[in-house]
């Protein structure tokens, strides 16, 4: 990561700013972003936690809008290079209290840094290509999912087993609220994302070449029994619900994960794991 090569050429440099007051509109637009689905969709931008995610942002080459430093980081050498990099690319450089971050982010033990960054979703011509491009991909599609850890666990796995993409299908909860973005880990920066009505998934599907694969309390196959040829699309469902009958009746297999003990199901964000590493076992030998 350097402070002197911006992706896509030289840029005008951010400004720093100190900010001391809680009521600052910056202030305020940074917790609006934390608390309000709303203002993250009106403005496309959205708020991660830590330096940890700046790095991973900027050597993404994601758009940083604000880099937001504690008194800690202006003495770490791993921020104060995150800020440079950040700045030349055009990032507004925020110097703040602990009181001042721990407000913005409604945390008593607030991250040293806090970035606000644009969000990335791809463009329904770049889904349409990427599903098309890559024959050996396996993607995760999710159906109606609502609970923001489950979906930051599942974009990380995602990562972890090297698959294409994380479809949001439906009133899929938002992958930029700041619970997602921390339960990611950093793997939100690298899993290209894609939001879609159900009828739009139904409509890719039904004339995709690869494999549908749906789980189901009900399904008719032991998940260790199909053979996921390629490229393979892993349809999840709702954590109450499971996957509707008109969802389910798109797929070409229906997985169960066996269960033997009393509990109801698997928590989704497991059933999630155990399906994409039985999936990608034959690639990662294991
Ligand atoms: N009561 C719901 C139902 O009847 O489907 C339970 C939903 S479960 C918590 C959420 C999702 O996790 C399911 O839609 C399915 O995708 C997956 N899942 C959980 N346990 C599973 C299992 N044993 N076999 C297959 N899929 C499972």
């Amino acid at each position: 990561m350097s402070a002197a090569t911006p992706p896509g050429g030289p840029q005008r440099a951010g400004s720093v700013k100190q900010v001391t007051s809680f009521s600052n509109p910056l202030v305020k637009d940074i917790k609006a972003l934390v608390a309000q689905r709303k203002h993250r969709q009106r403005t496309g931008r959205f708020v991660a936690e830590g330096l940890k995610l700046a790095t991973d942002a900027l050597s993404a080459g994601w758009q940083v809008d604000m880099l937001v430093l504690g008194p800690q980081a202006r003495e770490s050498a791993a921020a104060r290079e995150a800020a440079a990099t950040a700045r030349a690319r055009g990032a507004t450089i925020l110097e703040v209290s602990t009181q001042i971050l721990a407000a913005m982010t409604r945390r008593d033990n607030p991250q040293m840094v806090v970035g606000v960054y644009h969000q990335r979703l791809l463009s329904d011509a770049d889904l349409d290509a990427a599903l098309a491009g890559q024959p050996d991909a396996v993607w995760v599609a999710l159906d109606h999912v609502r609970d923001p850890g489950n979906l930051g666990t599942i974009i990380r796995t995602a990562d972890a087993v090297g698959a294409a993409g994380v479809l949001l299908v439906g009133d899929t909860t938002d992958p930029f609220a700041v619970e997602t973005v921390r339960a990611t880990m950093g793997s939100l920066f690298h899993v290209p994302l894609a939001r879609l009505t159900r009828a739009d998934f139904a409509a890719r599907m039904s004339n995709w070449p690869g494999t549908l694969v749906g789980t189901h309390l009900k399904g008719a196959s032991d998940y260790r029994t199909i053979a996921y040829a390629r490229p393979t699309m892993l349809l999840m469902g709702n954590e109450q619900a499971g996957l509707p009958d008109d969802m389910a009746d798109l797929c070409g297999a229906l997985a169960r994960i066996p269960q033997v003990g009393q509990a109801d199901s698997l928590n989704l964000a497991v059933a999630t794991g155990l399906m994409l590493y039985e999936i990608r076992r034959p690639d990662l030998a294991l």
